[in-house]
């Protein structure tokens, strides 16, 4: 028998797994399939700030701002483990906008999401602070101001874990191949690994970011068709610079650069803004990305660095929506939730633009609208409750990385911090039974542990090699290739395969 769901949404990316999340806690039945891994798309390729972003004040997109800060605030407390301030050094610079111009921007930036618990505005001297120290001399003068990072790829997985918990069905390596309108629902074809199902469902949400064209295109319906995709592209250095802050440099094209601290030995540094209508899965750094990104860093920083200093880079493609005429740049960020009003059809929504820190109140957003169409009248309830591991009660991050050390005193520092932010008060659980480094099975290197890779499977989807290193953890960048080796081998004769 066909399995029936109350919502079928498509795209495992921020965007559907929040709404998974939230519908399956209103009390639908939900399925939520995603063509690849979770977080395969652009999710897992942004800038990672959870931000008003203080540059589309230029673009007078007071109200897209004020909620994403209002949304920081949220975020910092439901994900405290995933979210962490960040203080980011904003350089003036002679030639670009005036002091003056800047200051009212963050005044505006510091007020207007209402009361925020991160430190407002400063102004400080590059001469005199440390945070000069790694900068090429011509600026003096920076101010500091705050906003959060967040560890994207986790942030969707958790929405996606905390959803199946609730009961939704979630589909990794699954893709929606079909589908049309039977007797006032939807009939849905499902491809996975070359095998066909189908499923039935009451609504549909096309959450497939910069696919929702062609998802919409499966539909008939043509809500994404003017959507505009643009790619950007980070790489990452080896450390620039001292310290646990972020940069914003002002690029001479007018565009802004975020040099941001990474994995505890990096740098990250981005973005680009190409326009592109290839298939986003397509999606690289391009040489001229590279050379855009290299001169950014020898424009700002004292170090002069080529090709061959990227350890590694990603892309990925926003879905835009606006005046294609419009510089990348000057698109709005903000989301468009569409869905026909025709009563007499199965619900269809589709999902445009967003970002990263608005998803939240997206997702409620849309739930909402499906929920009125379904007859379902749940509350949202997402805004005070942590994602899983974010219950941290009255202790801070620090607490809980000091309790994990405590607890594991094998694990080394940097091992400790990093499972603390990944898993949250959950690292308990996952570790409960491990008295000393032998109960942690096979090592994979740098802290990476059979135990650790066992939990990643059996309870966050992964099953790659790519998920764990690259999704699941960022522990790929510390790896080598032999202990890569050593943990494909691993998989490969593993009963979980
Ligand atoms: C360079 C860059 C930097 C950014 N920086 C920030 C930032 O710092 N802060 C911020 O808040 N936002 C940022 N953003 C925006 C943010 O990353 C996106 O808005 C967000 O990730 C979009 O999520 P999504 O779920 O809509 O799309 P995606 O993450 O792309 O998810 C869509 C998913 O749908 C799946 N899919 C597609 N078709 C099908 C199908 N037929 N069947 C099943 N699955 C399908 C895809 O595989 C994909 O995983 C940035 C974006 C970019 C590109």
């Amino acid at each position: 028998m066909q399995q029936e769901f109350d919502l079928l949404i498509i795209g495992g990316g921020i965007n559907g797994a929040g709404i998974a999340r939230d519908a399956a806690g209103r009390g639908l039945s939900v399925c939520l399939v995603e063509q690849a891994d979770l977080a395969s798309g652009t999710s897992s390729a942004s800038t990672k700030m959870i931000h008003g972003g203080l540059r589309y004040l230029e673009y007078y997109e007071f109200g897209l701002v004020r909620q994403a800060l209002k949304e920081r605030e949220v975020l910092l407390k439901i994900a405290p483990h995933l979210i962490q301030p960040l203080r980011i050094i904003l350089p003036i610079l002679p030639k670009m906008r005036p002091a003056w111009l800047i200051r009212i921007g963050l005044w505006i930036y510091d007020h207007l999401g209402g009361k925020i618990s991160l430190p407002k505005t400063s102004t400080l001297s590059l001469t005199s602070t440390p945070e000069g120290a790694a900068l090429k001399h011509g600026p003096t003068k920076a101010f500091a101001y705050s906003d959060g990072w967040v560890d994207d790829a986790r942030l969707v997985v958790l929405n996606a874990v905390d959803a199946d918990k609730m009961g939704a069905k979630v589909l990794t390596n699954t893709k929606l191949t079909a589908l049309q309108p039977d007797q006032g629902k939807w009939l849905a074809e499902l491809t996975s690994n070359g095998n066909k199902t189908t499923c039935i469902a009451r609504s549909v949400i096309n959450a497939a970011g910069p696919w929702a064209d062609k998802v919409d295109a499966l539909a008939c319906l043509k809500h994404a068709a003017h959507m505009v995709k643009v790619q950007g592209s980070h790489i990452v250095l080896p450390k620039l610079y001292d310290g646990e802050h972020a940069y914003l440099f002002q690029n001479p094209d007018g565009r802004v650069l975020f040099a941001i601290p990474f994995q505890g030995d990096y740098t990250l540094f981005g973005t680009t803004d190409t326009p592109i209508t290839d298939d986003p899965s397509n999606a690289q750094l391009t040489t001229q990305e590279t050379e855009y990104l290299l001169s950014g860093v020898s424009r700002f920083f004292k170090h002069n660095l080529s090709e061959k200093d990227i350890v590694w880079s990603y892309s990925g493609v926003r879905a835009l929506f606006g005046d294609p005429q419009k510089s990348a740049a000057a698109l709005s960020r903000d989301y468009e939730l569409l869905m026909d009003d025709n009563t007499g059809t199965p619900a269809f929504l589709s999902i445009l633009g967003g970002k990263v820190t608005t998803y939240r109140k997206l997702a409620e957003k849309a739930v909402t609208m499906v929920s009125a169409r379904l007859g379902n009248n749940a509350e949202p309830w997402t805004e005070t409750k942590p994602l899983p591991g974010g219950d941290f009660g009255n202790d801070s991050l620090s607490d809980l990385i000091a309790r994990t050390q405590q607890q594991y005193p094998f694990f080394d520092k940097a091992n400790a911090i990093r499972l603390a932010k990944a898993y949250g008060t959950l690292v308990f659980d996952i570790f409960v039974d491990a008295q000393s480094q032998d109960d942690l099975g096979v090592d994979f290197g740098c802290g990476f542990s059979e135990v650790e890779v066992r939990y990643l499977i059996k309870n966050e989807f992964a099953s790659t090699v790519d998920d764990l290193i690259w999704r699941r953890s960022k522990i790929g960048l510390h790896l080598d290739k032999n202990q890569i080796k050593k943990l494909q081998d691993w998989l490969a004769q593993s009963s979980f395969k």
